[in-house]
């Protein structure tokens, strides 16, 4: 179990001490419990958790924690399931966020002589200008170009000399084929790529990395905590430092809420240990990952999370097993002739839990791979398909000349009819 280091607890302890005085949020979530008395782990352990739904439902301002004059700007999430969570932010919010972010790109060798092309939104969206606040206090050039615009985001990557890109896996691949596709490779000056906020396969992020000739930096963050740049990766490449000297990492899993021992792949939960105007406590992000036991060997003692799995939305059960998106990435990644994009279909039927796992092959040989990826599934996740052979219901198999499709099917407890299947999609490759 992560160990909560004594500057946490006593961060932590001095939060709880007025949180219910400075927030009617909390005051109102908390009623009867006295977290102003929480003076261990164990107790702080026992306090609720705090969740999505309750942030909407807290729309517009409930969140403030601190009067109005002590504010200074709103950010917001996309709220594409309905209402969105507004985040109130003090002076010394903006300038905490700034902080980490300027950590993160001198994690990632970024210095005050780069020149730094942002590509995320700017707006309600935390993602620009949190980019663009962390690379100002570093000293470095910024270039806020926003997303979009190919042409002007190629010309500007030319004439100014962008060595640093900031942008999703998924915009960094499609500058990557564009730079590739118009030959101006020998134009471009990127060392670095800084990429957020999406969940991307190693093929697509080999992919990035070799096309554009940049080494690539994975950062975490989310619009409820400040925004990207909690965390990011090291040149080490295993997991992603998180600066919790201002934040406070659980694993817990979600189904039961129990804190899990580090190693172990479970829910992130963050409480805020400094955040003025919408602290959080305990709040549950949904993202699945892991924290990595052990130092790091750059030497940084932050604490480190795994790239994330997944969402706690996309887990499933299959045989008893606990499966997540990520880990059939990895599995597919490592087999020979394999393409990046897969299609996962769990099923209920009569009783059944049955996975059928879709993907390509360029090969002839289908049997050998379809073996090949058995025996992979079987050592990562514990699970083997029984007749790894093309399906014969499997009409998405048989369309595609160059897809495979196997599958495993339990027998569970007595028949519960046909249930709606759960399906997953990853695109990792290409879009
Ligand atoms: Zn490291």
């Amino acid at each position: 179990m992560v160990n909560m280091k004594e500057q946490q607890l006593e961060q932590i302890m001095k939060v709880l001490s007025t949180i219910k005085d400075r927030s009617e949020f909390y005051r109102n979530k908390y009623g009867n419990i006295d977290v102003a008395k929480i003076s261990s782990k164990k107790d702080f352990e026992k306090i609720p958790f705090t969740d999505k739904y309750e942030l909407r439902e807290a729309y517009p301002l409930g969140l403030q924690a601190v009067p109005d004059s002590e504010i200074v700007r709103i950010h917001s999430s996309s709220g594409t399931t309905g209402t969105p969570i507004i985040i109130p932010y003090t002076k010394q919010d903006i300038e905490d966020w700034a902080v980490m972010f300027e950590r993160c790109y001198r994690m990632a060798g970024v210095t005050n002589e780069d020149r730094v092309h942002v590509t995320p939104g700017y707006g309600l969206w935390t993602a620009g200008i949190g980019f663009q606040n962390g690379a100002e206090r570093l000293g470095a050039m910024v270039i806020p170009m926003g997303p979009g615009n190919t042409d002007k985001q190629l010309k500007m990557m030319m004439d100014l000399g962008s060595t640093v890109l900031c942008a999703t896996s998924s915009y960094a691949l499609l500058l990557a084929e564009e730079i590739a596709k118009r030959g101006i490779i020998d134009k471009i000056k990127l060392k670095r790529a800084v990429i957020g906020s999406e969940r991307w396969g190693e093929k697509m992020r080999r992919r990035i990395a070799s096309e554009l000739g940049v080494k690539l930096y994975d950062i975490y963050g989310l619009t409820e905590i400040y925004g990207p740049g909690i965390g990011i990766s090291c040149d080490c490449e295993d997991g992603m430092h998180c600066w919790d000297d201002f934040l406070y990492f659980e694993i817990i899993d979600p189904k039961t809420g129990k804190v899990l021992p580090d190693g172990t792949v479970g829910e992130l939960v963050i409480t805020t240990l400094r955040k003025e105007g919408a602290p959080l406590i305990r709040y549950r992000t949904h993202d699945l990952t892991r924290i990595i036991p052990g130092k790091c060997k750059c030497g940084s003692e932050f604490v480190r999370i795994d790239i994330l799995t997944g969402r706690t939305d996309d887990m499933v059960k299959v045989k008893g097993v606990n499966i997540f998106p990520g880990q059939v990435d990895e599995v597919l990644r490592d087999v020979d002739g394999v393409s990046s994009e897969y299609q996962v279909m769990i099923d209920h039927l009569n009783g059944k839990d049955i996975l059928t796992l879709f993907f390509e092959t360029g090969s002839e040989d289908k049997a050998k791979i379809e073996e090949n990826v058995n025996q992979k599934f079987k050592e990562r996740i514990g699970i083997t398909f029984p007749e790894p052979s093309l399906s014969a219901n499997c009409r998405e198999a048989r369309r595609s000349p160059t897809a495979s499709s196997i599958t495993v099917t339990e027998s569970h407890g007595s028949g519960c009819g046909r249930e709606r299947p759960h399906l997953f999609k990853v695109y990792s490759g290409s879009r």
